[in-house]
């Protein structure tokens, strides 16, 4: 709570880069099952990248907006493959909803997960059902927003957002799916989850113990 506002972004990259880190092999063999096999790869690149740009963004002075859209940049130029793009989206949502001065709010917060998730739809044009990362992003977006407007606090919203984001990406094992790499073979993906969807909700219980902080 004595952190400032860049100084928890730069914290949240670290501890997202790091649990990406500690899951890429795994997150390699879930996409290889139907995909290519390099989604460990592209995120444990994308989400290094983001932490080194933030960093220099910090030592430079610069605010939480500034940081996240450094990242956000550097997620999407250096990860290559469908995810990076769709994770710069993300964080550079959240850049523009949080701003450079002073604490953001949790509706902030939550506007700028759904300005996200938005953007993921527009982006990517998959549909909740497609078995794609949109499938945990839209039900911890709804998630989070209902929470925060009941009144809980950030790390209260974030945690209960996050179990949902976990439910809903291990669902996806009983989804075909409709878009991205893994479409054209879509029958060997049944009874293995979305990797994209993995690794979103993986995201989200790390950052939440960080906030729980
Ligand atoms: P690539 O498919 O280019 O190899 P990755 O393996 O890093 O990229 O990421 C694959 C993940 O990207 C999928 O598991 C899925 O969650 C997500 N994805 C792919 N296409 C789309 C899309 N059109 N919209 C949303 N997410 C998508
Ligand atoms: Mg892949
Ligand atoms: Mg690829």
């Amino acid at each position: 709570a004595s952190r400032n506002a860049a100084a928890t972004v730069h914290k949240v990259l670290e501890v997202l880069a790091a649990e990406i880190d500690t899951h890429a092999d795994e997150l390699g063999r879930i996409d290889a099952v139907a995909g290519d096999g390099d989604h460990g790869i592209g995120m444990r690149r994308g989400s290094r990248a983001a932490l080194t740009a933030a960093a220099q963004a910090r030592d430079a002075g610069a605010g939480a907006r500034t940081l996240l859209a450094r990242a956000a940049d550097a997620w999407s130029d250096k990860a290559g493959g469908t995810s990076g793009a769709l994770w710069g989206v993300i964080l550079a949502n959240l850049a523009e909803a949080l701003g450079d001065q002073g604490k953001p709010t949790a509706a902030a917060v939550a506007e700028g997960v759904a300005a996200g998730a938005e953007g993921v739809i527009a982006y990517g044009k998959a549909q909740l059902g497609d078995k794609t990362l949109v499938d945990a992003l839209v039900p911890f977006s709804d998630t989070l927003t209902a929470a925060v407007l009941a009144g809980r606090s950030l790390p209260e919203a974030w945690a209960t957002a996050s179990e949902a984001a976990t439910r809903a990406a291990a669902a996806t094992a009983d989804l075909l799916p409709r878009m991205g790499r893994a479409r054209p073979h879509a029958e060997k993906a049944l009874g293995t989850p979305d990797p994209g969807a993995h690794s979103f909700a993986l995201i989200t219980a790390a950052v939440a113990a960080t906030l729980a902080e």
